[in-house]
């Protein structure tokens, strides 16, 4: 899919552009925002601490969560649907407040991995590292590659890791009418449940680019907008040293951290991944998915920028 990949690394630009004029309003609003955790939150927080998704604490991490839930089974009152169960239920509390979210609330010393664009080739590759390290991560996927790919995504999901959605044919979304975003959505979900994997709770749209309908129909699919606040640029193929100064420089409690598995030769990707991970760690950032930074350490409500294409 070069076609693809050149698409990807042409719109990007743009994409970061609107994703630093996002960082600033969500600077400005965080200066005025009052944070308010709920009970709930921090219920979520103390179950989470006993569970993957995580790699710290408890030393808890994906791949004890998928051994975990082989030992203790997966069925009702398992540690791994609680643990699922909790994640699921941060997800829908942050879209009934935020509808979309660049990065969590920047109160614990976490950052999630996000890998887009696949699955692909690379994924496995990705996928190793990741085990390895026991290092969680959320990948953003696109529906058309499944068709070819499908397997590598059983594998993600299998190592505990969320399957999102990044919608079907990787379309700047704000080209589309409302229903082809629909069915963006709808088919790239369907493909991922066809795995025997539930619906996926989280999407991306493809270059960062959104606008209302984007949010109503993800929204109105149970999926909440999940953006970035760190570019690591991978897709450019900098160099693997560039990749890692970019994750580590730019990294703070919170933040999501893009980067890619499919779109193109990800070799760079896989050089750097096994520095980000160490260098995050080294700096003291416990690494989660997305859905348990959503749990752990929630968005504060009315800190998330207006959508892109509102105004
Ligand atoms: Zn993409």
């Amino acid at each position: 899919m070069s076609g693809h990949n050149d698409h990807v690394e042409g719109d990007d630009r743009s994409t970061r552009l609107t994703v630093s004029r996002e960082a600033v309003h969500q600077r400005r609003r965080r200066a005025a925002a009052v944070g308010v955790l709920g009970g709930a939150a921090l219920l979520v927080w103390g179950i989470g601490s006993l569970f993957a998704g995580s790699d710290g604490g408890g030393g808890g991490h994906s791949g004890f969560a998928a051994r975990l839930a082989r030992a203790g089974g997966s069925g009702e009152g398992s540690l791994y649907l609680a643990r699922t169960r909790v994640e699921n239920d941060a997800v829908k509390r942050t879209i009934a407040t935020s509808p979309y979210i660049v990065r969590g609330g920047g109160e614990r010393k976490q950052v999630a991995l996000t890998f887009d664009d696949g699955p692909s080739e690379f994924t496995p590759r990705v996928l190793a590292i990741l085990e390895e390290k026991a290092a969680p991560a959320t990948f953003f996927t696109v529906g058309g590659m499944y068709s070819t790919y499908g397997a590598n995504a059983s594998r993600v999901h299998s190592a505990g890791f969320p399957l999102a959605n990044h919608s079907w044919s990787h379309p700047q979304m704000t080209a589309l009418s409302t229903p082809e975003q629909g069915s963006e959505l709808e088919r790239t979900s369907g493909v991922i449940e066809n795995l025997g994997v539930p619906a996926p709770n989280l999407f991306r749209p493809p270059y960062g680019a959104y606008n209302q309908a984007s949010v109503a129909q993800s929204s109105k699919r149970g999926m909440l907008v999940v953006l970035w606040d760190v570019d690591t640029l991978d897709w450019e193929r900098p160099g693997a040293d560039a990749i890692v100064e970019a994750a580590l420089s730019q990294a703070r409690s919170g933040s999501i951290v893009l980067m890619h598995d499919g779109g193109g030769d990800r070799t760079e990707t896989i050089a750097a991944l096994p520095r980000v991970i160490d260098g995050l760690r080294a700096k003291g950032f416990q690494l989660v998915t997305v859905p348990r930074l959503l749990a752990d350490d929630p968005p504060r409500p009315g800190e998330t920028p207006p959508p892109v294409g509102q105004a």
